[in-house]
């Protein structure tokens, strides 16, 4: 086998720029798709089309998987015999729950294959540039043998043994991540039915979403448990965000995650905390 070859499963858009990164590095690519229509445009650039699963299996020692959950994986693990997996080192960047990244390693070391979970964390144009960066976990030595290998993708953040650690990071940022977006897609409804484009809002978009200083003011306040509230309280964050739920209301827009918000905010009110800081709502939410 070359040392620079590799199969890559599951060519929906991460999966297609994956193939095209190792294509551009110069190894040869083996890939295979469910709808195989989709693999056509990088067979023209040089893949190979693997004529079943079990055939891109065996084609290399390290496989790529790129599905939509883990779901996906076992229905397309399944179409090939156990023996095809025996021998390879699968790199499931599928994301999914920590729980199931679990029982897939479990479930691919039954049938002699080592899994290295990966948890992207650029969106594919990201893949092959500077900077994109993949959580990892899983074994140390598989993950050094196929380190120019996965380097192609992204840096490599090993963050430890447990195959499903790199699953539990991914998931944790993907909380933040999409409450985080959805606030400002809302935000822009409510300066839109203001008359206020994107255009005209995006540099005060860019500076309020810049949370960088709170998050390092507040960290180690919470590692210590101190929610002191010396410099916020949450009686104001409650004042605060009836202010934003009256005005979102007066837009005529859906109001439903500011009154969820509100809703945490009182019901950490309710339980004692009106007088300590917003991290206080941790105990609150903690169940
Ligand atoms: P898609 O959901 O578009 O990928 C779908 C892939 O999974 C396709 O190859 C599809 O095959 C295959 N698939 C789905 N269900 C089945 C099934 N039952 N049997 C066989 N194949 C199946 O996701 P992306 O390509 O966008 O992402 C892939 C992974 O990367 C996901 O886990 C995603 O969370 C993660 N990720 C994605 C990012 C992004 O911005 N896109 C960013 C970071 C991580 P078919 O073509 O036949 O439908």
């Amino acid at each position: 086998m070359s040392t620079k070859s590799v199969t890559v499963i599951g060519l929906g858009p991460m999966g297609q720029a994956m193939a095209d990164a190792y294509l551009d590095g110069g190894y040869e690519v083996t890939v295979w798709n469910r709808t195989p229509g989709r693999a056509d445009r990088l067979v023209a650039r040089g893949a190979r089309r693997a004529p079943t699963v079990e055939a891109a299996l065996t084609a290399n020692d390290l496989v790529v998987l790129s599905l939509t959950g883990y779901d996906a994986m076992y229905a397309v693990l399944e179409q090939a015999p156990s023996a095809a997996l025996a021998g390879r080192t699968v790199a499931n960047l599928t994301s999914d729950t920590p729980e199931k990244a679990r029982q897939a390693a479990a479930w691919l070391a039954e049938r002699g294959a080592v899994q290295i979970t990966g948890g992207v964390q650029v969106p594919p144009p990201g893949i092959g540039k500077p900077g994109a960066s993949t959580y990892y976990s899983g074994p140390e030595d598989a993950i050094e043998a196929h380190r120019s290998a996965l380097e192609v993708l992204t840096d490599i953040d090993h963050l430890g043994e447990d195959p499903g650690l790199a699953a539990l990071f991914y998931q944790i940022g993907m909380d933040m991540f999409w409450t985080g977006i959805l606030s400002y897609v809302h935000a822009q409804a409510v300066a839109e039915a203001n008359g206020i484009s994107a255009e005209r809002f995006l540099p005060n978009a860019v500076k309020t979403m810049d949370f960088r200083y709170f998050l390092e003011f507040y960290a180690p306040r919470i590692a210590a448990g101190n929610h002191e509230g010396d410099v916020d309280r949450l009686a104001m964050g409650v004042a605060s965000m009836e202010h934003v739920l009256h005005t979102v209301e007066a837009s005529g827009v859906d109001a439903s995650l500011p009154a969820a918000v509100l809703d945490v905010f009182r019901r950490g009110v309710a339980a004692g905390h009106g007088q300590d800081s917003l991290t206080s709502l941790i105990e609150v939410l903690r169940r």
